[in-house]
């Protein structure tokens, strides 16, 4: 098996003529956190988008693990293990912290928003949340109501429900956005904790996170790869730091 896990080959969108995304060449490691930075209106996003098929390329393919997925639709997608982490709006503000994570445990298995279950199976899926919580220091509020979570809290949450779709491959989306120093030493901890067992590919801005965690670093600029490779190798590139001083 290849040890790329995601490959894309000169991945293109046109919005009525306007290149957002101009034949991109993204490679992504098996068991890697991969970072795509990059100014803003760089195209990150749309290649987000690209990569779940929330939009359909232009032009070029996507591969996972060596095949072919170009054509597939979002939910085929995320069935073969390329999870996006949702939004928090996403997250349901009025329930508990365990019940989120349950709902996603349930979507994962086919059954969304069946809420009535045997106690049995019920409490399985509970242990399995428990697991999940465990796993993203969250335990300790099973019984909070997700909107009284602080906001560092709440992206966590947002990681454990991911997690709860069997990501083989996380895509997270600023992760760490406006969040304080304290939220943002937790999350970045927290992303390299989930990450064994797993691949992630991460839209960024925070250079301290980037250079923390990131194996592998993929700079666009106005839609194409302006460098890529380790933190030192990109953050001293004279063209990197031209893209971001010029913004
Ligand atoms: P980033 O996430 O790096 O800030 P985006 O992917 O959001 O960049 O956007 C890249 C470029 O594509 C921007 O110039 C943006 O205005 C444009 N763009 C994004 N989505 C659309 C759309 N649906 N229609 C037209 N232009 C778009």
């Amino acid at each position: 098996m290849t040890d790329l896990i995601l490959e894309t080959k000169k991945l293109t969108k046109e919005f009525l003529g306007f290149v957002a995304v101009n034949e991109v060449d993204l490679r992504v490691r098996r068991g890697s956190i991969h970072a795509l930075i990059g100014p803003n209106g760089a195209g990150k996003t749309t290649c987000f988008n690209l990569l779940t098929k929330f939009i359909t390329p232009t032009a070029g393919q996507i591969f996972f693990n060596g095949q072919n997925i170009t054509s597939e639709k979002p939910a085929q997608i995320a069935r073969k293990g390329i999870i996006r982490s949702f939004q928090i709006s996403a997250v349901f503000p009025d329930m508990t912290v365990l019940e989120n994570v349950r709902i996603g445990l349930q979507r994962e298995q086919g059954t969304s928003f069946h809420f009535w279950r045997s106690d049995a199976s019920l409490e399985k899926l509970n242990d399995r949340a428990r697991e999940l919580l465990a796993e993203v220091d969250l335990l300790e509020f099973e019984d909070h109501v997700t909107s009284s979570l602080p906001y560092g809290r709440k992206r966590a949450l947002e990681i454990a429900t991911t997690l709860a779709m069997e990501p083989e491959l996380m895509l997270l989306d600023e992760p760490t956005q406006g969040m304080g120093h304290e939220d943002v030493d937790r999350v970045t901890q927290l992303i390299k904790k989930v990450s064994a067992g797993r691949t992630i590919l991460m839209v960024e801005h925070n250079m301290n996170v980037i250079s923390s965690i990131a194996d592998h670093i993929t700079v666009l600029a106005r839609g194409n790869v302006l460098a890529e490779g380790d933190y030192r190798t990109v953050s001293t590139n004279p063209a990197v730091m031209e893209a971001y001083m010029g913004t």
